[in-house]
């Protein structure tokens, strides 16, 4: 599945923050393997679908889409040059799919922030430089080889050309996202740049900065279009310790509505290109994870990949039609259940029924 890397300069929090999405132990009663890679850590994305779902067909559970965040240490200015952490550090980063970079905003004396000032823009800079430097390597090692390959095949071409003008990028100071190259970048993809990745901004806060809205938005600012999400790492780390009554307590007093991990899933989901269709039944009502742009096949490989092979076709409702009908018996008689073929491509909160043979 698709992960977001967490990276950050030291004594932001980002251990203290890593512990809150690991220590969730309801979560990993529900999902066993989330325990397996200590380096992993899963959040639930929150679905009030869901329990609205589970009264309707009367189901056992409820089971929601999650976001992975791998734990990436180790990022200190020289990364790029190759000692000690560095070249471990870039090559976990490279497998993540998106870079979560947390940021701190909280003040402390007793913490030492490693360039000796809170400020959030260098922090980013610090970390943009050290991923544009590792791919200004990347391709000066791969320019000279996609020359000579252009030379002799035409088909080459577009890849040597967009190897230059992705060099003429970092040579501005700029990443590749930022230009508006993303990973999936047909001419840049064999080379795995870390820059193309999207980003998701962290910002680990304390009380005064979580309720000063002003504060936010200039931060919100600093990041866009980049997702941005504000918490305090040491609170989640409390909450998840808590009972849902007294983790409602705590949030209350620092005047939040909702933890921020639920933020962060849902910003996770976002920054990673996901959404999720759903299904119901007496045992289970479920989100599923897809790719924005799937098909139904591909959808119904996400549940077994026998779906996928000898998929026939999809009843398919959207979730605010159901809920306006008030019932699946309703929804069908106004005509809004649908059959939809191999060519249907999915929609976020589609209740899906797969028909297939096997
Ligand atoms: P890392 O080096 O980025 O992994 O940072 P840590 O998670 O180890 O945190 C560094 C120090 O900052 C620890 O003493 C934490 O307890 C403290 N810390 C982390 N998050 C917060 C926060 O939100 N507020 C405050 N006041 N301290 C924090």
């Amino acid at each position: 599945s698709l992960t977001l890397g967490i990276v950050g300069l030291p004594n932001v929090g980002k251990s203290t923050l890593f512990n809150a999405l690991t220590s969730n132990e309801a979560l990993a009663a529900n999902y066993p393997f989330a325990t397996i890679e200590p380096n992993v850590g899963v959040v639930p994305l929150p679905d009030p679908r869901l329990d609205r779902l589970a009264e309707m067909f009367d189901s056992a559970k409820t089971v929601p889409a999650t976001v992975s965040f791998v734990d990436i240490a180790g990022l200190v200015k020289g990364a790029s040059e190759g000692q000690g952490l560095g070249n471990k550090f870039l090559a976990n980063i490279r497998e993540a799919d998106a870079i979560c970079q947390v940021i701190r905003v909280f003040d402390d004396p007793d913490v030492v922030h490693v360039d000796g000032r809170i400020d959030p823009s260098s922090d980013i800079e610090t970390i943009n430089t050290e991923l544009i430097i590792a791919d200004m390597q990347t391709l000066e090692k791969a320019l000279p080889r996609l020359e000579k390959e252009a030379r002799t095949h035409k088909d080459r071409r577009p890849a040597l050309e967009a190897a230059q003008r992705a060099k003429e990028i970092l040579d501005e100071g700029r990443t590749l996202f930022a230009a508006g190259i993303g990973k999936d970048d047909p001419e840049l993809r064999e080379l795995n740049l870390l820059t193309t990745k999207p980003f998701l901004y962290v910002f680990n806060a304390d009380e005064g900065v979580l309720t000063d809205e002003s504060r936010r938005a200039q931060l919100r600012e600093l990041v866009a279009p980049a997702d941005a999400v504000f918490l305090d790492a040491k609170v989640e780390a409390e909450l998840v310790e808590l009972d849902a009554e007294s983790a409602a307590e705590l949030l209350e007093s620092i005047g939040q509505t909702e933890p921020g991990l639920a933020a962060l899933a849902r910003a996770g989901f976002h920054t990673l290109g996901l959404q999720t269709y759903l299904t119901a039944g007496p045992k289970e009502a479920r989100a599923w994870t897809i790719r924005q742009g799937w098909t139904a096949p591909q959808a119904a490989g996400v549940i077994h990949t026998d779906f996928e092979r000898g998929f026939i076709k999809a009843e398919i409702i959207s979730y605010d039609d159901l809920v306006t009908a008030g019932s699946m018996a309703d929804a069908k008689s106004a005509g809004k259940v649908r059959m939809e073929g191999k060519d249907y491509v999915m929609s976020d909160g589609d209740i899906v029924d797969f028909r297939f043979n096997v």
